[in-house]
C-alpha cells in the first residue's frame, strides 16, 4: 500500500479474467499504477470517483509477436510467397535508420493502444528507437533484438554484442523489458542460438525467436542438419523456460510434447500464416499444445504480413480458423481465445503476477471499451466475453490505462500529438519505399 491518489472506477461491466473468470457489474479501485481492489461493490472512497456504467472494463491485450517498426510498410509486400516477401523485407530492412524505426514504431504503438492493446513482445533491431516510441505512447514493450549470424546481417556490428549493448541500456527502464531475440533456424547457427541463449541467462531475460514457420524451414533444417528445427535446438540444448516461440505451424506430436516438456511458450500468428499461406491449409495445433501443458498466446505479427495489429480481430480469426480446420464449432471457444490474448499471454511473458487479469496487486493495464458502441450492443456479464472475441470493433475502445496512467481516452493518444506526427509518419515510409 502506499499513499499515491486513488481512483474509483464505479458500476463498470468488468471482465476480470481472474483464476474463477468473473464477469460482473462492479468496481475497480486503482492506486500507484496497480490495481488495488475489484470487486461487485467497493466501499472506500478514492481520491478521484469515476462513473463507469457505460464501461466494459478487460486487461488489456499482450501482443506477443510483431515487428512493430514495420507499420510503416503495410501494403507494401502483398500476395507474394515467404522467399519472395523476405527478399522484399530485406532489401528495406537495408536501408532503415533509426529515424524510420521510430517512425513505425510510433505508429504501431498508436494502432495498438487505440486497439486495447497495452504490452507487446517485439522482435527487431535497431530497438532503442522502438523503446523510445514506447516511452512516448506510454505502452508496455518486451523488446527483442534480433540476433542472427554475424555474416548474414545488415546490422552494423555484431548482432550479439548489439542485443547485450540494448539489454544493459534498457533493463529495469520502468515499461521496457529488453530481451533477446533469434531470427529463426534459417538465420542462427548453433553456436549463435547457444551465445544468445548464454546471454539472455546472463541477464535474466527472455528469448523470443521464429520456430517452424514454413514447410521450406523445416525441410532445409531437415537437409542441412538431419534434425527438424524443435529437434535439432533440443539437441543443442537450447529448448528451456522463458522462451516464447513465434509460429509453430509445422509441428509433429513428438514436437508438441517436446516444447511443452520444455515449458517453452508458442505465440500463434494466424493472420500472417494464412496471408502468406505458411500452413498450406494447415495451422498451428493450439488445441494440442494447451492439452498437453504448453502456454499459447497470440501474436500478430507485422503489419507487412497480416496487416494490422488489432488483437480483437487476431482473436476473431483465431476462434474461426480452428473451428474451421477441425470440423468442429467447440474448438477454441471465446474464453479460451481471450485466454490467450491476456493471461496465457502474460504467463508466456514471465509476467503471470502482474499483468494480464483484473486482480488486487496486478500492474493497472485496462480497457474500457464503450458499451453504447453497435459493435458490443447489447453486452452483459453472460455474453460479454463472446462479444469481446468476436464483436467488438477497435473503435468500440474509449480509454487505454497503462501502469494507471490514461494513455487513450475519447479514442485520441494523450501523450503524443498526432495531427503533428502523422506527416512525419508518411515521410518516413515514403523515405524507406523510395528506389534510390
Ligand atoms: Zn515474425
Amino acid at each position: 500500500m502506499t499513499d499515491a491518489p486513488s481512483t474509483a472506477l464505479r458500476g463498470a461491466l468488468i471482465v476480470t479474467q481472474d483464476d474463477s473468470r468473473r464477469v460482473y457489474r462492479g468496481d475497480l479501485l486503482l492506486r500507484g499504477g496497480k490495481i488495488e481492489e475489484v470487486a461487485p461493490a467497493i466501499k472506500a472512497r478514492a481520491d478521484t470517483e469515476i462513473d463507469a456504467h457505460r464501461f466494459l472494463i478487460a486487461p488489456g491485450f499482450l501482443n506477443t509477436h510483431t515487428h512493430i517498426a514495420n507499420a510503416l510498410l503495410k501494403g507494401a509486400a502483398d500476395d507474394r510467397d515467404f522467399p519472395k516477401f523476405l527478399e522484399k523485407m530485406f532489401a528495406v530492412d537495408a536501408k532503415r535508420t533509426e529515424v524510420d524505426i521510430e517512425a513505425g514504431a510510433l505508429l504501431g504503438a498508436a494502432e495498438m493502444l487505440l486497439g486495447g492493446t497495452t504490452g507487446f513482445l517485439d522482435m527487431y533491431y535497431g530497438e532503442d528507437a522502438v523503446a523510445r516510441a514506447c516511452e512516448r505512447t506510454g505502452i508496455r514493450g518486451f523488446l527483442g533484438w534480433t540476433v542472427l549470424d554475424p555474416e548474414i546481417t545488415t546490422q552494423k556490428g555484431i548482432p550479439l554484442d548489439n542485443a547485450a549493448g540494448f539489454i544493459r541500456r534498457w533493463k529495469g527502464q520502468g515499461r521496457i523489458s529488453p530481451l533477446v531475440a533469434l531470427q529463426g533456424v534459417y538465420a542462427c547457427k548453433d553456436e549463435t542460438w547457444l551465445k544468445g541463449k548464454e546471454l539472455a541467462e546472463k541477464e535474466k531475460v527472455l528469448l523470443h525467436y521464429h520456430l517452424s514457420e514454413t514447410r521450406g524451414e523445416v525441410q532445409d533444417n531437415e537437409k542441412k542438419r538431419g534434425k527438424r528445427p524443435p529437434e535439432w535446438l533440443d539437441s543443442l540444448g537450447f529448448l528451456g523456460r522463458h522462451q516464447v516461440a513465434a509460429h509453430g505451424v509445422w509441428l509433429t506430436n513428438r514436437e508438441i510434447e517436446l516444447l511443452s516438456r520444455k515449458s517453452v511458450a508458442v505465440a500463434h500468428c494466424p493472420s500472417s500464416n494464412m496471408k502468406l499461406a505458411s500452413g498450406g491449409g494447415g495451422i498451428c495445433p493450439v488445441t494440442e499444445l494447451r492439452e498437453s501443458g504448453a502456454t499459447v498466446s497470440l501474436g500478430t505479427d507485422s503489419s507487412t504480413s497480416n496487416n494490422g495489429l488489432s488483437m480483437l480481430r487476431e482473436m476473431h480469426l483465431t476462434a474461426l480458423v480452428h473451428k474451421q480446420q477441425r470440423h468442429d464449432p467447440e474448438s477454441l471457444p471465446a474464453p479460451v481465445v481471450l485466454d490467450m490474448a491476456t493471461r496465457d499471454a502474460a504467463r508466456a511473458l514471465g509476467r503471470e503476477r502482474d499483468l494480464g487479469v483484473l486482480a488486487p496487486g496486478f500492474q493497472a493495464d485496462l480497457v474500457l471499451y464503450d458499451l453504447s458502441h453497435p459493435s458490443l450492443l447489447p453486452t452483459r456479464a453472460d455474453n460479454a466475453v463472446s462479444n469481446l472475441v468476436y464483436s467488438a470493433q477497435d473503435d468500440a475502445v474509449h480509454t487505454v490505462l497503462v501502469q494507471g496512467e490514461k494513455v487513450v481516452e475519447s479514442r485520441r493518444l494523450l501523450k503524443v500529438d498526432w495531427a503533428k506526427e502523422a506527416p512525419e509518419i508518411e515521410r518516413a515510409a515514403l523515405h524507406l519505399l523510395s528506389e534510390r
